[in-house]
C-alpha cells in the first residue's frame, strides 16, 4: 500500500490551490493514505476532522477543494483517500467537505455548479438529513447527527410539556 502522495500535484493559480491527479484511477481504488502524525483538537484550513474532537493535519491534501459532486472520498475510519468514480490523468480532485467536517471554521459559498449544490458549505450540522443521506458520511458525522436529532427531539418534548 502506498503511503506517499507522489501521484498528486498541487496547482496554484491566482493563489487558488487545486490538487491534481497525475494518473488515472478506477472507481473504488485507493489513491493514498491520510496523514495522521499531527492531530489537533481544533480545525483549521489544513485539517480534516477524523473524530468528534480530532482533526488531522493533511499536508498536501489540504489543497483538495470541496465539490457537491466530488470524485474522491476521505474515509476517516481507514484513513484513506478513495476514488468515488473513475478519475482521469490531470483531473482535479475534490471531496464533499461535510462528509468529514461537522462545523467548519471558515464557511464559504459553493459555486461548483452541480445540480445538487448545497451552496453554503459550513459543515454537516447545518445540512438537512435529506441532503446528507445522498453523500458518503464518516462515522463521527453520523454519530454527531444522531446526537443532534436526539437533542432536538428532547428539546421539542420539553417545549410541549412546558
Ligand atoms: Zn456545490
Amino acid at each position: 500500500m502506498t503511503t506517499t502522495m507522489e501521484t498528486l500535484s498541487i496547482k496554484t493559480e491566482n493563489k487558488f490551490r487545486t490538487l491534481i491527479s497525475k494518473q488515472t484511477y478506477l472507481k473504488g481504488e485507493m489513491i493514498c493514505t491520510m496523514p495522521s502524525e499531527n492531530i489537533m483538537d481544533k480545525p483549521n484550513r489544513y485539517t480534516v476532522q477524523i473524530a468528534r474532537d480530532r482533526h488531522t493535519h493533511v499536508g498536501k491534501l489540504a489543497a483538495l477543494n470541496h465539490s457537491c459532486d466530488p470524485n474522491v472520498i476521505l474515509d476517516t475510519d481507514k484513513m484513506l483517500m478513495i476514488a468515488r468514480r473513475d478519475i482521469e490523468k490531470g483531473e482535479e480532485l475534490s471531496f464533499f467537505y461535510p462528509s468529514t467536517e461537522w462545523e467548519m471554521q471558515a464557511p464559504f459559498i459553493c459555486l461548483c455548479g452541480a445540480a445538487n449544490c448545497i451552496h453554503v458549505v459550513a459543515g454537516a450540522r447545518f445540512l438537512p438529513l435529506s441532503t446528507l443521506e445522498n453523500h458518503y458520511l464518516n462515522p463521527h458525522i453520523r454519530d454527531l447527527m444522531i446526537e443532534l436529532l436526539k437533542n432536538t427531539r428532547l428539546h421539542l418534548k420539553k417545549l410541549q410539556e412546558g
